[in-house]
Protein backbone atom coordinates (compact mmCIF):
# COMPACT_ATOMS: atom_id res chain seq x y z
CA UNK A 1 0.00 0.00 0.00
CA UNK A 2 2.72 2.42 0.77
CA UNK A 3 5.20 3.98 -2.08
CA UNK A 4 2.87 3.46 -4.44
CA UNK A 5 2.42 7.19 -5.63
CA UNK A 6 5.93 6.98 -6.35
CA UNK A 7 6.06 4.21 -8.38
CA UNK A 8 3.18 5.84 -10.35
CA UNK A 9 5.04 8.95 -10.54
CA UNK A 10 8.50 9.20 -10.53
CA UNK A 11 8.84 9.70 -13.80
CA UNK A 12 6.67 12.45 -14.25
CA UNK A 13 9.12 15.03 -13.55
CA UNK A 14 10.49 13.97 -16.97
CA UNK A 15 7.78 15.80 -18.86
CA UNK A 16 9.27 18.84 -17.29
CA UNK A 17 12.38 18.87 -18.25
CA UNK A 18 11.05 18.69 -21.75
CA UNK A 19 9.49 21.58 -21.93
CA UNK A 20 13.01 23.51 -21.45
CA UNK A 21 12.96 27.07 -20.36
CA UNK A 22 12.54 29.65 -23.17
CA UNK A 23 16.63 30.69 -22.67
CA UNK A 24 17.72 26.94 -23.53
CA UNK A 25 15.57 27.25 -27.38
CA UNK A 26 17.87 24.25 -28.16
CA UNK A 27 15.97 22.01 -26.15
CA UNK A 28 12.67 23.27 -26.62
CA UNK A 29 10.45 20.68 -27.86
CA UNK A 30 7.80 22.20 -31.08
CA UNK A 31 4.93 23.23 -29.52
CA UNK A 32 2.27 20.59 -30.90
CA UNK A 33 4.71 17.98 -30.09
CA UNK A 34 5.39 19.12 -26.57
CA UNK A 35 1.19 19.10 -26.13
CA UNK A 36 1.15 15.96 -27.34
CA UNK A 37 3.81 14.63 -25.05
CA UNK A 38 2.05 16.00 -21.92
CA UNK A 39 -1.40 14.84 -22.73
CA UNK A 40 -0.21 11.26 -23.39
CA UNK A 41 1.73 11.30 -20.30
CA UNK A 42 -1.07 12.18 -18.35
CA UNK A 43 -3.25 9.33 -20.15
CA UNK A 44 -0.85 6.50 -18.73
CA UNK A 45 -0.90 8.23 -15.40
CA UNK A 46 -4.32 8.15 -15.39
CA UNK A 47 -5.02 4.32 -16.72
CA UNK A 48 -2.28 3.55 -13.73
CA UNK A 49 -3.92 5.27 -11.27
CA UNK A 50 -7.37 3.95 -11.86
CA UNK A 51 -5.95 0.67 -11.82
CA UNK A 52 -4.68 0.92 -8.15
CA UNK A 53 -8.14 3.06 -7.13
CA UNK A 54 -9.89 -0.43 -8.65
CA UNK A 55 -7.92 -2.12 -6.71
CA UNK A 56 -8.24 -0.41 -3.60
CA UNK A 57 -12.08 0.20 -3.77
CA UNK A 58 -12.49 -4.41 -4.56
CA UNK A 59 -10.16 -4.44 -1.47
CA UNK A 60 -12.48 -2.39 0.64
CA UNK A 61 -15.40 -3.77 -1.04
CA UNK A 62 -14.32 -7.49 -0.06
CA UNK A 63 -13.20 -6.05 3.80
CA UNK A 64 -16.70 -4.77 4.46
CA UNK A 65 -18.97 -7.91 3.60
CA UNK A 66 -16.13 -9.88 5.36
CA UNK A 67 -16.45 -7.52 8.43
CA UNK A 68 -19.63 -6.35 8.46
CA UNK A 69 -20.83 -4.26 11.86
CA UNK A 70 -23.93 -6.00 12.69
CA UNK A 71 -24.93 -3.13 14.78
CA UNK A 72 -28.09 -3.10 16.96
CA UNK A 73 -30.79 -1.29 15.96
CA UNK A 74 -31.14 2.36 15.82
CA UNK A 75 -31.86 3.63 19.71
CA UNK A 76 -35.07 3.00 19.93
CA UNK A 77 -38.01 5.02 22.09
CA UNK A 78 -36.96 3.07 25.41
CA UNK A 79 -33.17 3.74 25.70
CA UNK A 80 -30.42 5.60 24.11
CA UNK A 81 -27.20 4.17 22.68
CA UNK A 82 -24.43 3.78 24.81
CA UNK A 83 -21.55 6.45 23.78
CA UNK A 84 -19.55 3.42 22.61
CA UNK A 85 -22.23 2.26 20.39
CA UNK A 86 -22.99 5.12 19.12
CA UNK A 87 -19.97 6.18 18.56
CA UNK A 88 -19.18 2.72 16.27
CA UNK A 89 -22.27 3.53 14.50
CA UNK A 90 -20.85 6.88 13.16
CA UNK A 91 -17.36 5.69 12.17
CA UNK A 92 -19.34 2.29 10.56
CA UNK A 93 -21.30 4.98 8.87
CA UNK A 94 -18.68 7.04 7.62
CA UNK A 95 -16.79 4.09 6.56
CA UNK A 96 -19.54 2.94 4.27
CA UNK A 97 -20.07 6.72 2.90
CA UNK A 98 -16.26 7.00 2.21
CA UNK A 99 -16.67 3.53 0.44
CA UNK A 100 -19.38 4.37 -1.82
CA UNK A 101 -17.94 7.89 -2.85
CA UNK A 102 -14.70 6.13 -3.76
CA UNK A 103 -16.68 3.68 -6.18
CA UNK A 104 -18.67 6.80 -7.50
CA UNK A 105 -15.06 8.64 -8.35
CA UNK A 106 -13.86 5.20 -9.87
CA UNK A 107 -17.30 4.63 -11.96
CA UNK A 108 -16.30 8.08 -13.31
CA UNK A 109 -12.53 7.30 -13.84
CA UNK A 110 -13.49 7.32 -18.27
CA UNK A 111 -14.96 10.81 -17.94
CA UNK A 112 -12.93 12.92 -20.14
CA UNK A 113 -12.79 15.49 -16.74
CA UNK A 114 -11.46 13.22 -14.29
CA UNK A 115 -8.15 14.25 -13.51
CA UNK A 116 -5.00 12.26 -11.72
CA UNK A 117 -6.41 13.86 -8.38
CA UNK A 118 -10.00 12.51 -8.50
CA UNK A 119 -8.72 9.15 -8.72
CA UNK A 120 -6.09 9.82 -5.82
CA UNK A 121 -9.64 10.54 -4.12
CA UNK A 122 -10.88 7.12 -4.85
CA UNK A 123 -7.67 5.55 -3.69
CA UNK A 124 -7.71 7.88 -0.53
CA UNK A 125 -11.54 7.40 0.24
CA UNK A 126 -11.33 3.44 -0.50
CA UNK A 127 -8.04 3.12 2.18
CA UNK A 128 -10.00 5.64 4.78
CA UNK A 129 -12.84 3.61 4.56
CA UNK A 130 -10.88 0.50 5.91
CA UNK A 131 -9.22 2.34 8.31
CA UNK A 132 -12.37 3.91 9.82
CA UNK A 133 -13.67 0.48 9.42
CA UNK A 134 -11.30 -1.02 11.75
CA UNK A 135 -12.03 1.43 14.07
CA UNK A 136 -15.72 1.12 14.45
CA UNK A 137 -15.05 -2.42 15.45
CA UNK A 138 -12.41 -1.34 17.94
CA UNK A 139 -15.50 1.51 19.24
CA UNK A 140 -18.12 -1.09 18.98
CA UNK A 141 -15.71 -4.18 21.53
CA UNK A 142 -14.93 -0.93 24.04
CA UNK A 143 -11.58 0.14 22.87
CA UNK A 144 -10.17 3.21 21.86
CA UNK A 145 -8.94 3.33 18.39
CA UNK A 146 -5.69 4.78 17.04
CA UNK A 147 -6.27 8.08 15.28
CA UNK A 148 -6.38 8.23 11.70
CA UNK A 149 -3.26 7.99 9.68
CA UNK A 150 -2.30 11.94 8.40
CA UNK A 151 -1.31 11.10 4.66
CA UNK A 152 1.74 13.17 2.63
CA UNK A 153 0.45 16.70 1.51
CA UNK A 154 2.53 16.63 -1.22
CA UNK A 155 1.55 12.90 -2.98
CA UNK A 156 -1.56 11.62 -0.87
CA UNK A 157 -0.94 8.25 -2.37
CA UNK A 158 2.60 8.21 -0.33
CA UNK A 159 2.91 6.86 3.00
CA UNK A 160 2.11 8.47 5.81
CA UNK A 161 3.38 12.09 7.16
CA UNK A 162 6.42 12.11 9.62
CA UNK A 163 5.67 14.02 12.87
CA UNK A 164 7.49 17.32 11.62
CA UNK A 165 10.25 17.01 14.24
CA UNK A 166 11.13 13.77 13.84
CA UNK A 167 14.71 12.95 13.41
CA UNK A 168 15.41 11.88 9.69
CA UNK A 169 17.04 8.38 10.88
CA UNK A 170 15.61 6.14 13.66
CA UNK A 171 18.44 6.80 16.73
CA UNK A 172 19.24 9.99 15.27
CA UNK A 173 19.57 12.08 18.69
CA UNK A 174 17.40 15.45 17.65
CA UNK A 175 19.73 18.57 17.91
CA UNK A 176 18.52 21.46 19.64
CA UNK A 177 19.21 24.46 17.30
CA UNK A 178 18.70 27.93 18.51
CA UNK A 179 17.08 29.06 15.13
CA UNK A 180 15.70 27.09 12.06
CA UNK A 181 16.64 27.39 8.17
CA UNK A 182 14.12 27.90 5.69
CA UNK A 183 14.20 24.60 4.23
CA UNK A 184 13.38 23.18 8.02
CA UNK A 185 10.61 25.60 7.79
CA UNK A 186 9.71 24.50 4.27
CA UNK A 187 9.15 20.86 5.52
CA UNK A 188 7.51 21.66 8.41
CA UNK A 189 4.75 23.76 6.62
CA UNK A 190 2.72 20.42 5.23
CA UNK A 191 2.08 17.00 6.60
CA UNK A 192 5.03 14.84 4.14
CA UNK A 193 5.92 11.42 4.48
CA UNK A 194 9.23 10.92 5.15
CA UNK A 195 11.20 10.78 1.85
CA UNK A 196 9.04 13.89 0.40
CA UNK A 197 10.44 15.58 4.18
CA UNK A 198 13.78 14.18 3.20
CA UNK A 199 13.38 16.06 -0.43
CA UNK A 200 12.34 19.40 1.16
CA UNK A 201 15.51 19.35 3.35
CA UNK A 202 17.68 18.52 0.38
CA UNK A 203 16.16 21.41 -1.63
CA UNK A 204 14.64 19.19 -4.20
CA UNK A 205 11.16 18.61 -5.29
CA UNK A 206 9.81 15.80 -3.60
CA UNK A 207 7.68 13.46 -5.61
CA UNK A 208 4.43 15.29 -6.06
CA UNK A 209 1.12 13.95 -7.36
CA UNK A 210 0.73 15.75 -10.67
CA UNK A 211 -2.70 18.09 -11.88
CA UNK A 212 -3.52 18.73 -15.72
CA UNK A 213 -4.02 22.27 -16.26
CA UNK A 214 -5.81 22.67 -19.78
CA UNK A 215 -5.06 24.44 -22.12
CA UNK A 216 -7.52 27.54 -21.59
CA UNK A 217 -6.59 27.39 -17.97
CA UNK A 218 -2.80 27.48 -18.25
CA UNK A 219 -2.64 29.85 -21.11
CA UNK A 220 -2.63 28.95 -24.96
CA UNK A 221 1.22 29.58 -25.26
CA UNK A 222 2.18 27.42 -22.25
CA UNK A 223 -0.96 24.56 -21.56
CA UNK A 224 -1.55 22.28 -21.54
CA UNK A 225 0.62 21.12 -18.36
CA UNK A 226 0.96 19.07 -15.48
CA UNK A 227 1.38 20.89 -12.51
CA UNK A 228 1.52 20.11 -8.73
CA UNK A 229 -2.26 18.78 -7.80
CA UNK A 230 -1.83 21.32 -4.38
CA UNK A 231 -1.50 24.49 -6.99
CA UNK A 232 -4.72 23.90 -9.41
CA UNK A 233 -7.12 27.16 -7.96
CA UNK A 234 -9.53 25.44 -5.05
CA UNK A 235 -12.49 27.05 -7.37
CA UNK A 236 -11.08 24.17 -10.21
CA UNK A 237 -10.29 21.29 -7.94
CA UNK A 238 -12.31 20.66 -4.20
CA UNK A 239 -8.70 18.39 -3.65
CA UNK A 240 -6.20 20.80 -3.77
CA UNK A 241 -6.20 22.02 -0.23
CA UNK A 242 -7.29 19.06 1.09
CA UNK A 243 -5.08 16.33 0.36
CA UNK A 244 -7.81 15.03 -2.41
CA UNK A 245 -10.11 14.77 0.29
CA UNK A 246 -7.62 13.09 3.01
CA UNK A 247 -8.24 16.03 5.87
CA UNK A 248 -11.60 16.83 5.11
CA UNK A 249 -14.25 14.76 6.56
CA UNK A 250 -16.76 15.83 4.71
CA UNK A 251 -15.10 14.53 1.66
CA UNK A 252 -17.59 11.44 1.08
CA UNK A 253 -20.51 13.76 1.06
CA UNK A 254 -18.94 16.21 -0.93
CA UNK A 255 -18.55 13.17 -3.99
CA UNK A 256 -22.22 11.71 -3.32
CA UNK A 257 -23.78 15.05 -3.97
CA UNK A 258 -21.48 15.34 -7.20
CA UNK A 259 -19.97 18.72 -5.70
CA UNK A 260 -16.74 17.27 -6.72
CA UNK A 261 -17.46 18.38 -10.43
CA UNK A 262 -15.22 21.28 -10.27
CA UNK A 263 -12.65 21.63 -13.60
CA UNK A 264 -10.31 24.35 -15.12
CA UNK A 265 -12.53 25.49 -18.21
CA UNK A 266 -11.04 23.05 -21.09
ZN1 LIG B 1 5.26 12.10 0.20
Amino acid sequence: MRGVGGLVFRRWWFVRLLSAPPDEPGRRLPERERRELVLREWEVLRERLARIAAERVTAAGELFRAAELRLPAEASASGAESPADSAARTAYLWALEAYEAAGRLLDQADDPHTDLPDLAAAVVLAEQAVERLAAAHTLYAGARPAPLAVRCFYNPLHGPAVPAAAPDRPGKKQRQRPTRGAREAAADRRPACRSCRRAILAGETPDVLPALLPAKAAGRRTGPVLVPYYTVPQQWSPWSATACGAYDPDAPALVLRGAHHRHPPH
